[in-house]
């Protein structure tokens, strides 16, 4: 297990402490597992996002360890600490305000620096967001791209917008609830009305939903509504044998571009239609 194991006989020198990754509730805080409440009651200490947060959870199952703060301000200035913590022997469990720490939170930017220092990185499983929404979808699981939260600079959104569109994945997003609405029209420009999707949300909480089909009917519903709680989209592949033709927004987008760029309309249209393999005149239908 540890990685010094050739000097655990030396008694001078203690053994390197355990860094522990530790998943812990998305929502519904029945969700821990045993295992990772014995890890937080044995470790020295718990380093967490949310120091409130996490002493909800701890109060829940008894719990009385020391909790320091981790998170994106802070870390920089803990990381040395928390290191050298394990390295006098003291185990560490890092968590996050929710799922598995390192999805799209600080928990990312510690184990990098533990792992180079040749110690030990332990994870305890649980909840994820993003797989929790996936595989209740109805949608492709077996293989699919997790975007986390988008870019919020509109050039670099559009492109991964634009990967997206032609991706034949599912892909997970991120999103708060108050941009929700923003980008679900940016996914009706990209990827048309029709295109599969599920938005979940409150998974595992008491006001957890799921709204579908399509980009369309997910827009209508959320409409009239002011969107509070956590958010996980999942959107659905494109087929490319099927859909390619029909794949009109992100060659629409493609045209543009072109046309942009300085070609005429004949001469970007005739490269598209012969970049995709289709008729000169769909591409001329688009505008
Ligand atoms: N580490 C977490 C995980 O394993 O899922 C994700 C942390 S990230 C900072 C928080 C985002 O996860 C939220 O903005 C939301 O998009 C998603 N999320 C977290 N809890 C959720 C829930 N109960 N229902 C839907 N989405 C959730």
């Amino acid at each position: 297990m540890n990685n010094n194991s050739s000097l655990s006989h030396r008694k001078e020198e203690p053994e390197n402490g355990v860094l522990y990754i530790v998943g812990t509730p998305i929502g519904n805080l029945n969700d821990i597992s045993q295992r990772a409440l014995n890890i937080l009651k044995k470790v020295s200490l718990v380093a967490c996002e949310d120091t409130r947060q996490t002493k909800k959870l701890m109060n829940k199952f008894n719990i009385s360890n020391k909790l320091i703060s981790f998170n994106k301000h802070n870390s920089p200035s803990k990381i040395p600490n928390i290191v050298k913590d394990l390295k006098k022997g003291k185990s560490i469990a890092i968590v996050s305000d929710a799922g598995l720490p390192g999805i799209c939170d600080p928990g990312e930017y510690i184990t990098k620096f533990v792992k180079s220092e040749g110690l030990d990185i332990v994870c305890i499983p649980g909840a994820c967001a993003a797989l929790t929404a996936l595989v209740s979808s109805g949608l492709p699981s077996s293989s699919f791209v997790f975007e986390g939260f988008l870019p919020r600079k509109r050039i670099d959104k559009e492109k991964i917008l634009l990967e997206i569109s032609k991706n034949e994945k599912t892909t997970i997003i991120y999103e708060s609830p108050k941009r929700l609405k923003k980008l679900l029209k940016e996914l009706l420009e990209f990827c048309g009305g029709d295109r599969e999707i599920i938005v979940a949300r409150e998974l595992t909480k008491k006001f957890e939903e799921h709204v579908g089909n399509n980009i369309n009917e997910v827009i209508e519903y959320f409409d009239s509504e002011n969107v509070i709680g956590e958010i996980t989209i999942v959107l659905k592949g494109i087929n490319k044998n099927r859909d390619l033709k029909v794949d009109k927004f992100s060659m629409k987008k493609d045209l543009n571009d072109l046309i942009n760029a300085g070609l005429s309309l004949s001469a970007a249209s005739k490269y598209l239609a012969k970049k995709n393999g289709v008729k000169k005149s769909e591409i001329y239908n688009l505008i």
